[in-house]
């Protein structure tokens, strides 16, 4: 089978070379192991922050070059079983992703938790679902808003990076609650579709023009929730847009994630003491508690019609890294996911 091996920490951008295609003997399952035929995996803005030499304190490692990375999510086929509770046939769902095989031992903890190998119920949804809206992303999306913002009746909320795979679960949970939801990204296409397929408020592209005038326009009164997915220029215009006692939820700093030097926090930070805000990061496999839940919620929500799940597929598993690098540039929408039959 292949595995996509890094093979070079990237400088900036993300490119193929950093990558290698590797050809692998694939070993029977010992005792307490699953052989797992992978079907599609995840293709995640976080791997970014892993594919440098060394990762944000308190993160999850950095991926050692030449070897695979353990630590994405997949889903897959059990081809062999030497573990209870699993039987070729299985769907499954683990963290062994951008492989085309792969040795999971049952009942071991990976990615905090959120990446266990864990039997999917593929009559609810297709397999791939379950690594967007009723998985790891569902319970980002779910985690940052219901816990970490503590989403209150009324609250205005800005979500950014809205047309992204987080994003879009996030503004789409915080409008089926019945919130005022404005949402920005990279592009007018992206825009249309915030405003005529998931039904927001009001959404704004912000490239074209000063980020705090945007958000103005978007919410002339001013927000109660920002759900961060961008930092940087994001944090400082939501800081100054945000209402007294409003609430901060950190989900990730995009912007931030290929820098070189460490970037400056933002300017206006003194406004959290003024304005008494919450600002709070978090982290999907700090909620794993809530997974069943979420995956009640969200699949209710998706039967109904009432949550959209676009993808961006990518056939073929040599294709991770550039679906990786696309991601990174904001060619996505919604989840992106690689079909590793593909090509
Ligand atoms: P997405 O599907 O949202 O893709 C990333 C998007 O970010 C791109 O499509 C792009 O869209 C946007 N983007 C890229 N660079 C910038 C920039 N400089 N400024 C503004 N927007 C930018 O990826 P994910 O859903 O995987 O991740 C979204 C966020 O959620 C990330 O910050 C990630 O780290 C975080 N995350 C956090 C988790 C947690 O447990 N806390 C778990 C999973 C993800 P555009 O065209 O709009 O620029």
């Amino acid at each position: 089978g292949r595995e996509i091996w890094p093979v070079a920490y990237p400088r900036g951008e993300v490119r193929a070379s950093d990558f290698r295609v590797v050809e692998v003997e694939v070993r029977q399952p010992r005792p307490g192991e699953v052989l797992v035929r992978n079907t599609w995996t995840s293709v995640d803005a976080a791997l970014r922050l892993r594919l440098r030499e060394t990762a944000p304190p308190g993160y999850f490692p950095a991926f050692p070059l030449e070897e695979p990375m353990d630590g994405i999510m997949t889903v897959g086929e059990v081809v062999e079983s030497r573990a209870d509770g699993f039987a070729p046939g299985d769907t499954v769902w683990h963290a062994s992703g951008w492989r085309d095989y792969a040795l999971v031992e049952a009942g071991k903890q990976a990615l905090g938790g959120v990446g266990t190998l864990t039997k999917l119920d593929v009559d609810v949804a297709p397999p791939q679902a379950h690594l967007g809206a009723l998985g790891a992303n569902g319970l980002t999306a779910y985690a940052g808003l219901f816990h970490a913002a503590d989403l209150r009746d009324g609250d205005v909320v800005w979500v950014s990076a809205a047309a992204g795979a987080v994003g879009s679960l996030a503004a789409q949970m915080a409008k089926i609650r019945g919130h005022r939801v404005i949402g920005s990204a990279g592009s007018d296409e992206k825009v249309r579709y915030l405003l005529e397929e998931l039904g927001l408020d009001a959404a704004f592209n912000y490239k074209r023009g000063p980020l705090p005038d945007l958000l103005r326009e978007a919410a002339p009164d001013g927000i109660d929730v920002y759900f961060d997915n961008v930092g940087g220029d994001h944090l400082e215009a939501a800081l100054g847009a945000l209402r007294r006692s409003g609430r901060v939820a950190i989900c990730g700093m995009i912007s931030e994630y290929a820098a070189k030097e460490p970037p400056h926090g933002p300017a206006n930070l003194m406004l959290a003491v003024t304005k008494g805000l919450t600002i709070r990061g978090f982290r999907a496999s700090g909620h794993t508690r809530l997974l069943s839940e979420m995956r009640r919620q969200v699949g209710a929500w998706v039967r109904e019609g009432r949550l959209h799940c676009r993808e961006t597929i990518v056939d073929g598993l040599p294709q991770a890294p550039l679906a990786l690098a696309g991601l990174l540039r904001g060619d996505n929408t919604g989840k992106t996911l690689v079909r590793i039959d593909g090509g």
